[in-house]
């Protein structure tokens, strides 16, 4: 059997026929910037979200750089970040002319949030979480110390549309919050896309704005602004796969499910926790682990056509040389020595599922 840790083909071909269809629809209007699909997509996403606006923007990079902006922050200010994840959270900070300070992971591997205070100066202004993998961090603490320090609350939610905290959805705690279309997100597009989303009429009509040029509502010019609008191609793609995203993340939950049942037992793992652990809904964009002999684990997985990856290549934000931040985090560095991502997508079947456990178990008792 030959398992790919994912299969981009695969979220064409599944419903390859409608997607034809989308495309003659939409260019056959001539549909193509800031059109009803987009404006749908917006509605539809917003209120799976419980948010009260939601705005297509290019790529989830760029609603993080949007969503700074519209907060104020700026050169001078220093954003706090987990060390574990994708370079963007970052690099938006930096792109903002703000200085990204990287925190450590807690025993849940997202940001921790008895590691923010320890790096607070008199320069900090912002706290943005990660929520990694699809899994929402506890964002009564999180909150609790940015309230005693004055700082804000954003969110890189890139990886967690629909993943929740207490029934709150993750991208509605912060100031603003944001998701990725990336093709292998849970919700992936055809190429770039992104949404930013606030419960605030203010910074909401700021991200309107920026995203289009500093166009208000009636088409003035209010503002600078740039282009960073979502293809409205891709919004009809999106409101098409939106209906059945709910489908998508049980899915992705019974597979967690199967493989937290499988491998339980097995002391050299570690797993991530189980789809309704406390007081979390996880929608396992990833399925993350950590083995101690990783390394000839993936080796023998791989020998035997599965794929696994380590994340970000390996690196956390504070051993990537080029971007100096650098900060002694040293649960984010123990968990860096054996992490990897199993195969995880809508499109593995039971039996898939079965062979990667079963192979795991014969390396552990081989
Ligand atoms: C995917 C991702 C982003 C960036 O999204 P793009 O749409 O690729 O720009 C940001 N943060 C995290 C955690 C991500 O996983």
């Amino acid at each position: 059997m030959k398992i790919p840790f994912f299969d981009y083909p695969a979220i064409y071909n599944e419903n390859r026929q409608k997607f034809i269809d989308i495309f003659d629809d939409v260019c056959g209007r001539g549909a193509f910037i800031l059109q009803k699909d987009l404006k749908e997509f917006e509605e539809s996403i917003g209120k799976f979200l419980g948010v009260k606006h939601a705005y297509g923007v290019a790529d989830g990079t760029n609603a993080l750089i949007l969503g700074l902006r519209a907060v104020g922050i700026g050169e001078e200010d220093e954003v706090i970040v987990c060390s574990h994840t994708y370079v963007a959270s970052a690099a938006s900070v930096y792109y903002v002319g703000a200085k990204p300070v990287a925190a450590d992971i807690g025993n849940d591997n997202l940001l921790d949030p008895d590691d923010i205070e320890r790096h607070i100066t008199k320069n900090t202004k912002a706290v943005m979480v990660t929520q990694l993998n699809g899994r929402t961090c506890n964002m009564d603490r999180i909150i609790a110390v940015a309230k005693k320090h004055g700082l804000k609350v954003v969110e890189d939610s890139a990886q967690a549309l629909g993943s929740k905290f207490k029934g709150k959805c993750a991208g509605t705690f912060g100031e603003f919050g944001t998701i990725s279309f990336y093709p292998a997100k849970t919700l992936g597009c055809f190429g770039d896309g992104g949404l930013v989303m606030t419960n605030d009429d203010n910074i909401g009509k700021k991200l309107y704005i920026t995203r289009d040029h500093g166009r208000d509502y009636d088409g003035k010019m209010v503002a600078w602004g740039t282009n960073s609008r979502l293809d409205n191609l891709q919004a009809a793609f999106l409101n098409f796969k939106l209906i059945s995203y709910k489908e998508d993340i049980k899915r992705r939950r019974e597979i967690a499910m199967l493989y937290n049942n499988a491998l339980s037992d097995i002391d050299d793992l570690k797993l991530p926790p189980a789809p309704s652990d406390g007081n979390h809904f996880d929608i396992y964009q990833n399925y993350e682990l950590y083995a101690g002999r990783r390394d000839e684990l993936r080796q023998y997985l791989s020998e035997n056509g599965i794929g696994t990856i380590i994340q970000w290549g390996g690196k956390p934000l504070h051993h990537i040389e080029s971007l100096e931040i650098k900060s002694d985090l040293p649960k984010t560095d123990a968990f860096f020595k054996g992490c990897f991502m199993l195969p995880m997508h809508t499109t593995l079947t039971d039996e898939q599922v079965g062979y990667i456990c079963d192979k795991i178990r014969s390396f552990y008792s081989g």
